[in-house]
């Protein structure tokens, strides 16, 4: 049977470290599996953790195995090789992809009704991959997406037009790296579009404001990179608010990565998507309006992550 408050995070390195202590923090749940090729950094990330226990509420964080997440309702993967300094997300798909078939193939042995939360990237081909390799049904393969890339995004414009970034509606979308894009047509302040907004701000913001917010969203990590060797604090934000919309059954709006095929005329690719997200995992798609510029680059971004399937499946 599988247990709600039950979750393993696979791989705890910087991203899976922070994540499992965000979810600590957040109190959803009262066991952690935690699960690494080196134990010895499963172990002393649980113990340290542990000893913050009585700041927070019981639950229990301990160092596993695989048959260990037999229960687990979700499944987070962050294992895997990270981004040296100018290597781009899709260098890293042949050295993580193997990881992952030995991963997938482990969690199926033992568990067969949890959801799975792909977070290592390329987060969209894993994601893919996983729901080829595990079989789930696709609404319980989810991978991360562009859930951070958007919250880039909010906190940019929120942080320009000195407003708070929850009052930002807009996404980014397609492959969480080099060929995503943003959703201008749609964007919104508290339901103001974003030119009427402009036009009573009196911040006189041309587009090219606009480009350089995308530009600097697209090109965060590769920064944060070059100055501390990885991203992992809202990365773990990102993927606490996943977990939650799973565990409370919230219904959330989330551009996470999905399988696309049947929507906007795309293939069989996963990608970042708005979705409502909830204690199934993806319950639907949401088919938002797109404009003929943003339709052709979410076509683009899925052609490339489709080339990038196709060489590798063997
Ligand atoms: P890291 O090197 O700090 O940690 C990776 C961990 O995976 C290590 O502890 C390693 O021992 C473990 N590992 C390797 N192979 C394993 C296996 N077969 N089974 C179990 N554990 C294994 O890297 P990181 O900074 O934590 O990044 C992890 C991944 O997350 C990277 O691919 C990175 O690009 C990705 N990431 C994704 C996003 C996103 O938005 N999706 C954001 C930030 C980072």
């Amino acid at each position: 049977m599988i247990n709600i408050r039950k979750c393993a995070v696979i791989g705890c390195g910087n991203v899976g470290a922070t994540t499992t202590y965000t979810l600590m923090k957040s109190k959803i749940f009262s066991e952690i599996v935690l699960i690494d090729v080196d134990k010895k950094k499963a172990e002393g990330e649980a113990a340290d953790m542990n000893h913050g226990i009585p700041f927070n509420a019981p639950m229990e964080i301990y160092a596993g195995d695989y048959k260990d997440i037999s229960d687990a309702s979700l499944i987070i993967i962050t294992a895997g090789a990270n981004q040296n300094i100018g290597e781009t997300r899709i260098d890293l798909l042949k050295r993580n992809y193997v990881i992952f078939k030995s991963i997938i193939n482990n969690i199926c042995k033992y568990n067969s009704n949890g959801i799975i939360l792909v977070v290592t990237n390329p987060v969209d081909i894993l994601t893919y991959f996983t729901l080829k390799i595990s079989g789930f049904p696709k609404n319980r393969v989810i991978g991360s997406g562009t859930v951070l890339d958007t919250a880039r995004l909010k906190y940019l414009v929120g942080r320009s037009f000195e407003i708070d970034p929850r009052n930002v509606h807009t996404f980014i979308i397609g492959e969480h790296g080099d060929s995503e894009l943003p959703v201008w047509s749609s964007a919104n302040i508290s339901g103001i579009d974003l030119d009427s907004y402009c036009n009573n701000c009196c911040k006189n913001c041309t587009t090219k404001k606009f480009d350089e917010f995308f530009y600097d969203v697209k090109n965060s990590a590769y920064k944060i990179i070059q100055g501390k060797g990885a991203t992992y604090y809202a990365i773990a934000e990102a993927v606490e608010k996943i977990v939650s919309a799973i565990v409370r059954d919230e219904n959330t709006v989330l551009p996470v990565s999905t399988l696309a095929a049947g929507h906007y005329g795309l293939g069989e690719v996963c990608l970042g998507l708005p979705c409502i997200v909830g204690s199934q995992g993806i319950k639907k798609i949401l088919d938002i309006p797109l404009n003929e510029k943003e339709m052709s680059m979410l076509k683009e971004s899925a052609e490339k992550l489709e080339q990038l399937i196709n060489s590798l499946e063997i």
